[in-house]
C-alpha cells in the first residue's frame, strides 16, 4: 500500500494522473519506460523529477548547478540534443525546469533536510535509457501493459526506469513521515551508460558532505526478493572514439594518391583485440564499431573506430588504454593517416565500506529480503557510481554499490529486457528503512 502525499506533479504524463491501484513507483516506472531518453537527453525525465520533488518541498538543483558541462564525456551532437529537447517540450516535460536542462545538463539533485542536524544520506538513481529497439512481442510486459517505448530505437533496457520509480516513492515517504534529524539527497544521474555522467556531477559538490552513500541497481542476475550488500569487483573502463583521416582518391585510376582511412581502422582493430592479458587481473578489450567509406570505387578518407578497455584495477586499465591508443597511432602511421583520439567515457573502480554494507544488510533483512552473494556475471560490469563512492570515501564518508534483486525476462541491454515489477514495492521499503537507520 502506498501513501500519497503532497500535490501531484504538473506534467501530462501517466505518472501525474495516478492510475488507480498502482503504486507511485510503478506509475513513474511505466511513464518513464514509455518515454525513454538516452544519456544527456533526459530532458523530459529530469524536468518531471525536478518538478515533483520541488512540489514536495525538496531543495532542487538542476542544470549547471548540478553538473559541470565541461566535465561531461560523449555528449550527443547539438542538433541531437535540440531535437530531444523539443520532443520533451511536446511530451509533457515540466516547463518550469526544462530551460535549465537545455544543451544536455540533465542532472537533478534533490535534498530534504530535517530541522535537527544529523547524518547525510545519499542515493544515486541513474536515469538514462539505451539506443535499442524495444521488443514488440505481445508477451513483453511493456507491450501488454501499454507502456512500450514510443521513441523508436530508444529503450529502458537496464532498469533505470525502476530506479527512478523507487526514488520518487521514497521521496514521498520521507516527506510524509519526516525523519527527526539529518538529510537525504537523491542524485538523479544522467548518462550512466558509457560512464559519462557521474564525473560531471562530482565537481559541482553535489556529493560533498554525504556520510552514507548507496547506489542500488535492479536486476544484475539476482532474483526478486534478494539483495547483494556490496557488488565489489566492478571494473574500471575507458571508452575511446578514434577517427582516422586520410585522402580520398579514385580506387582504380589513382589508388596511389589515396590514403585509405579504413585500412588504419582495420589494422587498429586487430592490434587492439590482440593486446595482452594481465596475469592476476580481470581484463577486457573490445572494438565495438567501425564506420567508414561510401563506395567500392573510392579510397575512403575517414573511418571511425569505437572501442573500450576494462580492468578490475584502475592502473591496469590505464595501461590497457595507453596501449590501445599506441595501437591506434601506430596504425595511422603505417598507412600515412592522421588520427584523432577522444576519451568518450571513463569509469573507475571502488570498494564498499564494511559499515555501509552492514547498514544495507540490516535494512534488507528487516524487510524480509534474502542476502545473497554476487554471481560472477554481475561482477564484470562497470558503473560510474564509483565516482560518487570514491568522492564520499575520500571525505570520510562510507559507501556501497548494492544489487536489488529483480527477476529478468531477458539479459540487461537486450530488446526483450524487463524486470519483475513486484520487486519495486519491497525495494522502496528497503530503501526507506536504509535511509532511516543511516541518519
Ligand atoms: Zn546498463
Ligand atoms: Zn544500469
Amino acid at each position: 500500500m502506498v501513501e500519497e502525499s503532497g500535490r501531484q506533479p504538473v506534467d501530462g504524463g501517466a505518472a501525474a494522473r495516478g492510475t488507480a491501484g498502482q503504486s507511485t513507483a510503478v506509475r513513474w516506472r511505466r511513464d518513464i519506460h514509455r518515454h525513454p531518453e538516452v544519456g544527456f537527453t533526459e530532458f523530459r525525465t529530469a524536468s518531471l523529477i525536478a518538478g515533483r520533488l520541488a512540489d514536495l518541498g525538496w531543495e532542487v538543483r538542476t542544470g549547471e548547478d548540478a553538473l559541470a558541462p565541461g566535465a561531461r564525456l560523449g555528449v550527443p551532437a547539438p542538433d541531437q540534443l535540440e531535437r530531444a529537447y523539443l520532443r520533451a517540450e511536446s511530451e509533457g516535460g515540466d516547463p518550469r525546469f526544462l530551460p535549465a536542462l537545455r544543451g544536455g545538463n540533465t542532472a537533478v539533485v534533490a535534498t530534504w533536510r530535517a530541522a535537527a542536524p544529523g547524518r547525510a544520506f545519499g542515493l544515486r538513481a541513474d536515469i538514462d535509457a539505451l539506443p535499442l529497439h524495444e521488443s514488440a512481442d505481445p508477451a513483453h510486459l511493456p507491450v501488454r501493459g501499454g507502456f512500450r517505448s514510443v521513441h523508436d530505437g530508444v529503450m529502458h533496457a537496464c532498469g533505470h526506469d525502476g530506479h527512478i520509480g523507487m526514488a520518487m516513492e521514497l521521496a514521498e515517504r520521507i516527506t510524509a513521515q519526516p525523519p527527526p534529524r539529518g538529510s537525504v539527497t537523491l542524485l538523479f544521474q544522467p548518462a550512466e551508460e558509457g560512464g559519462r555522467g557521474a564525473r560531471s556531477m562530482v565537481p559541482r559538490g553535489v556529493a560533498d558532505g554525504i556520510d552514507v552513500f548507496v547506489a542500488a541497481h535492479l536486476g544484475l542476475n539476482q532474483p526478486t526478493g534478494t539483495v547483494v550488500g556490496a557488488l565489489d569487483g566492478l571494473l574500471a573502463n575507458a571508452k575511446i572514439r578514434a577517427v582516422f583521416r586520410g585522402v580520398a582518391a579514385h580506387a582504380s585510376m589513382a589508388p596511389h594518391e589515396g590514403r585509405n582511412a579504413l585500412l588504419g581502422a582495420a589494422a587498429a582493430t586487430l592490434a587492439v583485440q590482440g593486446l595482452p592479458r594481465f596475469p592476476g587481473h580481470e581484463t577486457r578489450v573490445a572494438v565495438g564499431a567501425i564506420h567508414g567509406g561510401t563506395s567500392s570505387n573510392i579510397v575512403p578518407d575517414t573511418a571511425e573506430v569505437l572501442l573500450e578497455t576494462r580492468a578490475d584495477d584502475g592502473a591496469v586499465n590505464e595501461e590497457l588504454r595507453a596501449r590501445a591508443e599506441r595501437a591506434l597511432r601506430g596504425a595511422a602511421e603505417m598507412y600515412g593517416l592522421g588520427v584523432d583520439i577522444d576519451l568518450i567515457g571513463s569509469v573507475t573502480t571502488a570498494r564498499a565500506d564494511r559499515e555501509a554494507v552492514a547498514l544495507v544488510e540490516a535494512a534488507a533483512t528487516a524487510g524480509g529480503l534474502r542476502l545473497t552473494a554476487a554471481s560472477g556475471e554481475s561482477g564484470v560490469a562497470s558503473d560510474d557510481a564509483t565516482a560518487f563512492m570514491r568522492h564520499v570515501q575520500e571525505r570520510g564518508g562510507i559507501a556501497t554499490y548494492t544489487a536489488l534483486g529483480a527477476t529478468l525476462t531477458a539479459p540487461h541491454h537486450t530488446p526483450a529486457f524487463d524486470f519483475d515489477e513486484t520487486a519495486l514495492a519491497p525495494g522502496v521499503a528497503f530503501l526507506e528503512d536504509l535511509v532511516r537507520r543511516s541518519l
